[in-house]
């Protein structure tokens, strides 16, 4: 099963045509997308779409970039969210210490929080890692999680073996699309292939062949040519140990079909 793990499909670049969009992927043979939360004004939107397309399945959380704008409230409101038990996973979370200006000390309190969060309701997390892998480490040794994905995965081996021995996956995505990403080419040519899950992080990070305009969901399919010739596998084998990989971190609420579900 082709799916993309991590997708900002409620992001404002996607309101004059996300239908559209949504065909076109499905129709290029994506059969799941993931949508992570940002900040707590995101859920409702994402509850919405969840809802409403059979196929799309969500996360809340509050990502570190948006921590910064986040109320004293906007724990409690996120534990309500958790609390309706529609999200697969608590996520997008972690630390930035690549972007300038956003304090590092509350970056931390609210990742510390929302693992918290994860391990009270039984959730895998969606990981936002950017220059910050060890600092990510540190608080995962320290508070058990059932597993997740660190999202467009740019460590070294030695951290990635880290990660990955710990239970969690690597999302790739469009970063390896591009020659000179060499790091992260050869990391997705050469981690153990069960470690390994597709991602768009649409609309961010589009590939080489979309440099400078938005990412789009469609996307993943070639993401997944890209990474299949870059492990010399075949395009369907690679496919479908993503997607048992995706299923093994998100349960089986990512792969059920959800009719009965719509229908209630
Ligand atoms: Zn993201």
């Amino acid at each position: 099963m082709l799916i993309d793990t991590h997708i900002h499909l409620d992001a404002a670049e996607f309101d004059a045509d996300r239908d559209a969009l949504l065909a076109a992927a499905r129709a290029a043979g994506v059969a799941r997308f993931v949508v992570p939360g940002v900040d707590v004004a995101s859920f409702e939107r994402i509850a919405t779409l969840a809802a409403t397309q059979p196929d799309v399945r969500h996360a809340y959380g509050i990502h570190p970039l948006y921590v910064a704008a986040a109320g004293p409230d906007d724990l409690d409101v996120l534990t309500a969210w958790l609390a309706r038990g529609e999200a697969i996973a608590v996520g997008e979370i972690g630390l930035d210490h690549f972007v300038a200006g956003i304090d590092r000390d509350v970056q931390e309190r609210f990742y510390i929080a929302q693992l918290k969060l994860a391990r009270r309701f039984g959730l895998p997390v969606i990981l936002h890692v950017r220059r910050a892998v060890d600092a990510i480490l540190k608080q995962l040794r320290r508070i058990e999680v059932p597993g997740g994905i660190a999202h467009s995965f740019n460590g070294s081996r030695q951290q990635a073996d880290t990660l990955i021995a710990m239970g969690f996956r690597l999302g790739f995505g469009g970063a390896m699309t591009f020659d000179g990403s060499r790091r992260i080419r050869q990391l997705a040519a050469t981690l153990p292939l069960a470690a390994l899950v597709l991602e768009t992080d649409a609309p961010d990070i589009a590939p080489a062949w979309a440099q400078g305009r938005r990412n789009e969901p469609a996307n993943l399919a070639r993401f997944a040519e890209v990474l299949a010739e870059l492990r010399g596998i075949g395009r369907d084998e690679l496919i479908a140990a993503t997607g048992r990989n995706a299923c093994a971190v998100f349960g089986a609420r990512l792969a059920n079909s959800r009719h009965s579900r719509a229908a209630r």
